[in-house]
């Protein structure tokens, strides 16, 4: 199963790609993810990335579009993925589209958590409470600042990549509002599974 999940940030992609990733047996490719990783690593990429991501503003699309289009062609990758984070803007769509066509290959679904606005400020600090509380390291993005930029940013760029999907008949939408377990039995009915 080849799936995009779109949705913003606090949206609760992570979540539901974790446990999508349980019951199908695919991975969740998460281009946040390999590039903080590559952050870590001082790859030539992450070393261009990170100023980006911390401020909240989209790293450039051939960036990415290489990530995927390498990363798609792994052996774990055989049975499909859940792609998190990406596409993110229309023309990463639009290249999405070229790399699969390519490998032979479609996406079976394009799935969008819908979540009112207000809530994710208040979704980012708790996130923030928790992973302190848990003595774990924070996001360099997950503060105000950068959150209201990366809300802009999704705003701006990413919400046409939903109306992109709307327009060609592809896009399921879900009430993320909803709690956990009721997205994730939205997500499975509407995936048959
Ligand atoms: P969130 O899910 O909170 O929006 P991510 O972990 O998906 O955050 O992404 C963190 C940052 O990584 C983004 O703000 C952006 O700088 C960069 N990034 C991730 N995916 C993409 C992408 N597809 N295109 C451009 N930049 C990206």
């Amino acid at each position: 199963m080849r799936l995009v999940l779109l949705g913003p940030p606090g949206a609760g992609k992570g979540t539901q790609s974790a446990r999508l990733v349980e019951k199908l047996g695919v991975p969740q490719l998460s281009t946040g993810d390999m590039l903080r990783a590559a952050v870590a690593a001082g790859t030539p990429i992450g070393l261009k990335a990170k100023a980006l991501m911390d401020a909240g503003q989209l790293v450039p699309d051939d960036v990415v579009i290489g990530i995927i289009d390498q990363r798609i062609d792994e052996s774990d990758c055989a049975n499909g993925f859940i792609l998190d984070g990406f596409p993110r803007t229309v023309a990463q769509a639009e290249a999405l589209r070229e790399l699969l066509d390519r490998k032979g290959l479609k996406l079976d679904a394009v799935l969008e958590l819908v979540v009112d606005e207000n809530a994710l400020v208040e979704r980012m600090r708790k996130r923030v409470a928790d992973t302190l509380a848990a003595g774990k390291e924070v996001r360099a993005d997950d503060n105000p600042e950068s959150f209201k930029t990366r809300l802009d940013t999704y705003r701006a760029q990413t919400a046409p990549v939903s109306a992109h999907y709307a327009g060609r008949g592809e896009l399921k939408r879900i009430d993320g509002m909803l709690p956990i377990n009721e997205v994730t039995a939205a997500i499975d009915k509407l995936l048959g599974a």
